[in-house]
């Protein structure tokens, strides 16, 4: 087992997610509402990316992901702000004693363009995980033949770098 002496100095997190696009529902991606006739339904406000963020950051530091920290069956999530689970992410991140080096995320979906809300999606996810914007990539696609054009997919990797020695470590020494 390795000890506190061997913590690893990087890690590496993945995330995915989908949701499907309803009528009448605001779009939110990566904490900004872009304007469409649809939004994306499911889990809290459907907000693909923060989703894919988040797990991609529990991932990294081996905590359970967002379906099972906040179960979607459980009605307390129902329309809830995607950024409460971000922000609970990356509390789990810090408290590993981790901080994010940088962030790359792939959209898949047939419309609205991202291409023009890109750089204030970067902005705001930067925000709020508190780095620098030119550490968060933001890259679109269209779901070219993959059938899937009432859907929007998000693919995300994070990389985390120590930043200090973790909390439980901290109580263990001084015991
Ligand atoms: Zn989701």
């Amino acid at each position: 087992m390795p000890t506190t002496n061997q913590r690893l100095t990087t890690r590496i997190g993945y995330g995915f997610d989908s949701h499907e696009f309803h009528p009448g529902i605001p779009l939110k991606i990566g904490g900004i509402t872009l304007a469409h006739d649809k939004g994306l339904g499911g889990h809290s406000d459907g907000d693909v990316l923060l989703h894919a963020i988040a797990d991609a950051l529990l991932g990294a530091v081996a905590a359970p992901d967002i379906g099972a920290l906040f179960p979607p069956s459980d009605p307390k999530w129902k329309g809830a702000d995607s950024v409460v689970f971000l922000r609970e992410a990356l509390k789990r991140v810090h408290d590993a004693g981790y901080g994010v080096a940088n962030l790359d995320a792939s959209l898949i979906l047939a419309a609205p363009k991202i291409g023009p809300h890109a750089a204030a999606i970067r902005v705001r996810v930067a925000e709020l995980l508190e780095v620098r914007s030119d550490c968060v990539g933001v890259k679109a696609k269209t779901p070219e033949g993959l059938n899937q054009e009432n859907a929007a997919v998000a693919h995300v990797v994070v990389l985390l770098e120590q930043q200090r020695v973790p909390k439980k470590s901290r109580q263990a020494n001084k015991e």
